[in-house]
Parts: structure tokens; C-alpha cells; sequence
């Protein structure tokens, strides 16, 4: 046993060694780290050499395994990319410390204030010594709260279904890390927020991307679906309304997802956040009944609470206290205090911050039609996400924009997506109009 397992060691550092060669190659050559067809190539040669139906499952975990860290070791030692939205948003910040003036449409962030109730319950709760260490799910009125702001999609909740978490972000951490093992397989329908791959690449989880384009309104083929999963596959996580599409998917074709990972007792990650910007009828995940669907919500858009980072997941019982055992590990609690204050918030009436948005939104749109992209009219979040004219690159026109002092976000960081742009409507109309003046400079090829 001894000598096997250190020839697997030698053999991994071998294979990590030729990754990290394969990744400068690709690098000097301005190749992509992810290439599918090698990916098949080498998981039907490695299904070929297995002998029965178990040992052909344990391969290909560890395939999974294996291609995760050749993506790490390749992606780790790429240099960040300049145009991805968060570096946008960083350099934008930046050149504003600077003292330059920035147009901000590259982040989904009401600018409202939070509810005034929720900033004076944070006051009064640090008053009334809501100041110590709290229990990993959350305290019990706010989960109370949530659990009946979610029965009302039909399946009845109770607090032990709930876990109040730092934003959905964390949320979402906690179920991919928590619920899935290395080897595993997650489905992301694309155009995605990046997240769910992120999280999962750390855990050790192999992704499996499920492509949907604009001619096909962005609504993904079932059939696409069905194939993409696998033996090893364990969730599908789904998000409606869409970031960056706008998408809502019509209740039957969700319905269809959600029963195709019944079917295959998968676990449905749905991410709920932008449920208040929608301008369409949209359904809860919940609705479904399937047993094994966890929702993700936050406070940072439906209450413009984004720097409180407090948000939180339904799930089932077990999965819920497995969720907060990761959370006890690495923060012990949400802070009391900011708890205190997302409950005053959702016990009181929903602020205008969606309604306010969705108002800009619509006034964006036929601004993104005139300069000229191709787009599915949103029908809901917060965002434009279009095809830029004459096969333009969204990475290079995000950077002459925010050279122009306009910061909006490429496709690329959403899925590869690299013709599109992401346009956030988070601003007051006349400062969306100023932005979309550069914007139409840069398309124009005028000067700034
Ligand atoms: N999900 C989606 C789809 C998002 O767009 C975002 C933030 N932009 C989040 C989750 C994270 O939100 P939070 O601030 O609650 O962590």
C-alpha cells in the first residue's frame, strides 16, 4: 500500500509539473485553459481502460480531480485578466481615489440608502448589548422571519430549514463546499454570474457548462441539460432573474430543469437574489417541492444593504446544519448586530430600491438599441447584457470606456461571452445617459 500510494504522489507531481508546462505553452500562445475537446478525449480514454461500471465512476472522479488542478495550476499562474469585472471595478475605484470622475455601470449596487429602520435597529441592538458571539445559523427571529417570507412559495419552512449567512455569496460558498466532494460534478448554465464555478473549482468540483445564446433567448435545451449530467453529477444551480442576462426563464421551462434534477436526485442551487427586480411573473425554486432544492437570498439588492453582508439559504434541515457547521469554522457567526438590523428590514415593508431600479432599466434599454447592441429586452435584475457591433471585443471597449471615465462590464467574465458587454442600471437616468454618451464615443471610434 505504502509503495502505491507514494508512486500516486509521484505520479501527481509529474502530472502537475507537465500542467504547469502546458499552461505557459498555451499562455505564449494566447490559448484558453479550459479546452473541452482534450477534456473528452482523455475521459474516453480513461472510461476504455476501466473494467466494470464502479471502477469507471471511481476514474472519473478522480479525473475530475485531476483536470481541477491542472485548471488551478494553469489559471493560478495566467495573470489576472484586466477586463474581468471585478478588475474593472477595481481600476474604476482607483482612478476615482485618483480624483477622475466615474461613471459606474460595471456593478449591480443600488444606490439608495438602506431602510432607515435597518440602520437604526443596527444602533439600537449595539444599545441593547446585541454585541457577543451569536449560534452558526443565525439568530432565531431573523431565520423565524425568513422562514415565513419563503413558506409563502408553498413548501412550509421553519427556522431549522434556514441559515442567515454573510450575503448570498457565502451562501452559495457554503452549499457548493459543504454539500459537494472533490470529484463531483456541477452544471452552470451560461452566461453565469462566476461565482458558482469559482466556488466550485476551489472545493475540488468539477464544472460542467451548459451554453445558452441570445438567439435562443437565453433559455437553456433540457436536452443539454440531460446530457451534461453524469454519475458524479450533484447539482445544477440555476439563476432567475439573471445576472448578467435580465433573463426570467417562463415558469414551465424552470419547471423542466428543476424536474430533471428530481429526477436524478440532484440538489438545485437557486439563486434568488434579484426575486424584487423582476418585471415579469417569476416563481420560487420552492414551488417545485423538490426535496432537495436550496435557495440563496440577500438583503444587499432587495434592501440596498450590500455593505452589510447579510443575506441567507434555505435548505433542508440536514443539509442547512451542514451548512453551518462550515460557517461556525470560518467566521463562528454573521455580526449580531448587522442580524438586528436585516431583521428590521424584513419585517418591515420592501423598500423602492427594486422599483426605483427596474424604472432605470427600462429607460436603458432602447439607450444600449440606439448605440447599436444586440440584446434580449431584460426582463428583470438590473442589467443590459448585449452583443457589441461589428464583432467588437467587450474586454478592449471596457477599457477605452473607463479610459473615458465610463466602467461597464465584459462578457468574457461571465462565461466567455467576449462580443458582449454588461450594462448595470444602478444609476440616476441622467448619469446612465452621460455614461451611454461614452459609450456610443467609444463605438463611434470618435474622441473622448
Ligand atoms: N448572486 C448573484 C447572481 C449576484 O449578482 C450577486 C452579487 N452581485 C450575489 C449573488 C452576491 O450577493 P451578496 O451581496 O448577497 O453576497
Amino acid at each position: 500500500m505504502d509503495a502505491v500510494t507514494l508512486e500516486m504522489v509521484r505520479l501527481l507531481s509529474r502530472r502537475s509539473g507537465l500542467a504547469r508546462r502546458i499552461g505557459e505553452a498555451k499562455r505564449g500562445i494566447g490559448a484558453p485553459v479550459d479546452d473541452a475537446a482534450r477534456e473528452a478525449s482523455l475521459r474516453s480514454k480513461v472510461a476504455a481502460a476501466c473494467a466494470g461500471e464502479g471502477e469507471a465512476a471511481m476514474a472519473s472522479r478522480l479525473l475530475n480531480f485531476l483536470i481541477n488542478e491542472s485548471v488551478q495550476v494553469q489559471s493560478d499562474a495566467a495573470p489576472a485578466a484586466a477586463t474581468s469585472h471585478t478588475a474593472i471595478f477595481q481600476e474604476a475605484k482607483r482612478l476615482e481615489e485618483e480624483g477622475h470622475d466615474i461613471v459606474h455601470m460595471e456593478v449591480g449596487e443600488p444606490d439608495s440608502a438602506p431602510p432607515e429602520h435597518a440602520a437604526a435597529a443596527l444602533a439600537a441592538a449595539c444599545a441593547a448589548g446585541h454585541t457577543k458571539y451569536g449560534t452558526a445559523p443565525g439568530i432565531a427571529e431573523l431565520r423565524d422571519a425568513a422562514a415565513e417570507i419563503e413558506s409563502a412559495h408553498g413548501t412550509p419552512l421553519t427556522r431549522e430549514n434556514v441559515i442567515v449567512t454573510m450575503g448570498a455569496r457565502f451562501a452559495i460558498y457554503l452549499a457548493i463546499e459543504s454539500l459537494l466532494s472533490p470529484g463531483d460534478e456541477l452544471v452552470v448554465i451560461e452566461p453565469a454570474w462566476p461565482a458558482y464555478a469559482q466556488c466550485a473549482m476551489r472545493a475540488g468540483v468539477k464544472v460542467t457548462r451548459v451554453r445558452t445564446t441570445l438567439e435562443s433567448k437565453w433559455e437553456p435545451d433540457i436536452s443539454e441539460i440531460e446530457s451534461a449530467i453524469t454519475p458524479n453529477t450533484k447539482m445544477i444551480a440555476i439563476n432567475y432573474p439573471n445576472n448578467p442576462t435580465g433573463k426570467v426563464l417562463p415558469a414551465r421551462r424552470q419547471r423542466e430543469i428543476i424536474d430533471v434534477a428530481a429526477r436524478r436526485s440532484l440538489y438545485v442551487l437557486s439563486d434568488e437574489i434579484y426575486a424584487p427586480y423582476s418585471l415579469v411573473e417569476w416563481h420560487s425554486a420552492l414551488e417545485s417541492g423538490h426535496d432537495r432544492t436550496i435557495v440563496t437570498q440577500s438583503l444587499s439588492k432587495s434592501h440596498a444593504m450590500t455593505g452589510f453582508r447579510v443575506g441567507y439559504a434555505v435548505a433542508p434541515p440536514r443539509e442547512a446544519q451542514r451548512m453551518a457547521r462550515l460557517q461556525s469554522l470560518c467566521l463562528t457567526c454573521v455580526p449580531t448586530p448587522v442580524q438586528h438590523a436585516a431583521l428590521a428590514a424584513l419585517r418591515a415593508e420592501p423598500p423602492g430600491a427594486a422599483r426605483e431600479t427596474l424604472e432605470r432599466l427600462r429607460g436603458l434599454a432602447p439607450m444600449a438599441a440606439e448605440a447599436g447592441l444586440e440584446f434580449d429586452g431584460p426582463d428583470g435584475a438590473m442589467y443590459v447584457f448585449g452583443r457589441l457591433p461589428r464583432g467588437l471585443d467587450g474586454g478592449e471597449v471596457a477599457l477605452e470606456c473607463l479610459r473615458r471615465g465610463l466602467a461597464i462590464a465584459p462578457g468574457a467574465g461571465f462565461g466567455g461571452y467576449g462580443p458582449f458587454v454588461r450594462l448595470s442600471a444602478c444609476r440616476e437616468a441622467p448619469v446612465l445617459a452621460r455614461g451611454m454618451d461614452i459609450l456610443n464615443s467609444v463605438l463611434s471610434g470618435g474622441g473622448p
